[in-house]
């Protein structure tokens, strides 16, 4: 069967090339995590359609990039009404496929999908622009060209948001795109393709083949017909897919996994912190800008603990679906027992877990508890290893030194989270802070005029405004001369 129905709307489950659909010798299962349904089975791709994928995106490379962004603009404006239009049917399929809210699939991450498209439209139209400079009478002009076939691999945590930050800026920028989908989450990708047929995208600039990350992922990013790898996942997969760039050469852009600190000053609002502490559980954890290290200082550790406690003894833990739900299930049976491999090994380590610490036995499956260990061993894996699901921990310090140390004593640089009543000491503690984003006294506000990316292990490169077609363009300096033009 090459349709599914699920959540009542029909779903292909074909690969999208050059503009139709293509099947697959083999197929892998896909279910729901909410509670283990079958969805459907999937395309499983290899070698032979990503050669068909990247050969389709390489043919249609050259018209879609002569277009120029007046005119790619105007079919992605149209692609972003009509994902405004399917916010509904998207939200309902993403919920079932992964395992988030729907009340925030629908109020904040589809409406969102729709942004990605018509920001980076409206980017390559109206900001993508540099004054021409004069040296010593020459003048340089600088222009973003469109720079062949971008390969986009995504993660299951937000698939349909993630993906849509790189299509985006992509297509905008006059690439074509193959996309490979995380296998856990392909179908919000499926329904994306039929949109961009609505919005007439031509055939062969958006293309999506759906697998594993072995089969479909690794010979897509070998590719010597790839221009640009844009990947968001875990570090590991950002090492393998870097050898196999290194051969073509060809440029990536990693966004990657985190272990960020959130630090809760003397000076703090303490209920704000327990509540912006509380809110590092969303999504069952599995979001990769949490601050999953809470740091406090010693003097306050109490009183906010008990706030804490308060706090997340509140959260209702059940069916992403009913609009009551905060915290749905984990993701998938393999990452559930990767998260419960971690706090088991805490447990036998002998670290401290005060709240949580297993799966939630009223509601089985996927579902683990929000978990909580205070004081663990410095160096202790449950503080350096990034889990990926709802466990944090809490860390106590004297002196904003002590604080410092500990907040970047980790491979990871990619978010912060400060909490504190006092300006000048928040602006102090940013200054040292290694990472890509810092929010104060709040969290999750993002903007996409605004850079976002890891610094350490946590990726290569910024998206956001120019960052991104810095990355998927080709960035060109034309020197004019003063001299050497004849009279017309
Ligand atoms: P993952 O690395 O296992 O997989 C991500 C994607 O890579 C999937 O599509 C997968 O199929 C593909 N893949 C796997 N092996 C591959 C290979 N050999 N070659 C090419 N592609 C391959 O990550 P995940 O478990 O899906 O996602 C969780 C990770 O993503 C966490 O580390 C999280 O922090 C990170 N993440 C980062 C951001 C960010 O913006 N920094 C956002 C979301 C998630």
């Amino acid at each position: 069967m090459s349709t599914i129905e699920v959540a009542g709307v029909a779903i292909d489950t074909r690969h999208y090339i050059n503009g139709s659909r293509v099947e697959s010798a083999e197929t892998y299962v896909n279910t729901s995590p909410i509670d283990g349904s079958f969805l459907g089975d999937i395309a499983r791709g290899g070698q032979r359609e990503v050669d068909l994928a990247v050969a389709a995106a390489k043919a249609a490379f050259p018209g879609w990039a002569a277009m120029g962004p007046k005119s790619r603009g105007e079919k992605l404006l149209r692609l972003a009404e009509l994902v405004e239009e399917n916010v509904d049917v998207l939200a309902n399929v993403e919920t079932l496929d992964n395992g988030s809210l729907l009340r925030s699939h629908l109020r904040g991450v589809m409406p969102r999908v729709a942004l990605n498209i018509r920001f980076f439209a409206e980017w390559a139209i109206n900001e993508l622009h540099h004054e021409p400079f004069e040296t010593r009478g020459h003048t340089n002009v600088i222009s973003w060209d469109p720079s062949g076939v971008a390969a986009l691999i995504t993660p299951w945590n937000a698939p349909l948001m993630l993906a849509t930050w790189k299509i985006g800026p992509a297509l905008a920028a006059g690439d074509t795109v193959v996309l490979k989908p995380a296998e856990w989450t392909p179908l919000t990708a499926s329904l994306f393709a039929d949109l961009t047929k609505q919005a007439g995208i031509p055939d062969g600039v958006f293309n999506v083949v759906f697998g594993y990350g072995a089969e479909a992922g690794a010979p897509l990013t070998a590719h010597p017909d790839v221009n640009r790898i844009s990947f968001t996942g875990s570090v590991p997969t950002a090492k393998i897919i870097a050898r196999a760039a290194a051969d073509n050469l060809t440029p990536v852009s990693f966004e990657l996994g985190g272990k960020s600190p959130l630090l809760v000053f003397a000076d703090a609002d303490l209920d704000l912190a327990a509540t912006l502490a509380v809110e590092q559980y969303d999504n069952a954890g599995q979001v990769c800008l949490s601050g999953t290290r809470i740091l406090v200082h010693e003097s306050v550790a109490d009183e906010f603990a008990e706030k804490f406690a308060a706090k997340a003894a509140l959260i209702k833990q059940g069916d992403p679906r009913d609009p009551d739900t905060d915290i749905g299930p984990q993701i998938h049976q393999v990452h559930f027992d990767r998260i419960a491999g971690f706090v088991e090994r805490a447990k036998a380590e002998g670290q401290n877990i005060v709240m949580g610490g297993g799966p939630n036995e009223e509601l089985g499956g996927l579902y683990f508890r929000p978990t909580l260990v205070r004081n663990p061993t410095p160096g202790a894996e449950i503080v350096t290893h990034e889990i990926f699901g709802p466990v944090l921990n809490m860390q106590t310090f004297t002196s904003d030194e002590q604080a410092l140390e500990m907040a970047n004593g980790t491979e990871f640089g990619l978010a912060a989270v400060v909490v504190s009543g006092d300006r000048d000491h928040a602006e102090r503690i940013t200054k040292f802070l290694v990472a890509g984003t810092i929010w104060v006294n709040c969290f999750f506000v993002r903007d996409l005029r605004a850079p976002f990316g890891g610094s350490k292990k946590s990726g290569i490169g910024r998206d956001g405004g120019t960052w991104s077609f810095d990355f998927y363009a080709d960035v060109k300096n034309t020197v004019f001369a003063p001299n050497g033009w004849k009279d017309k």
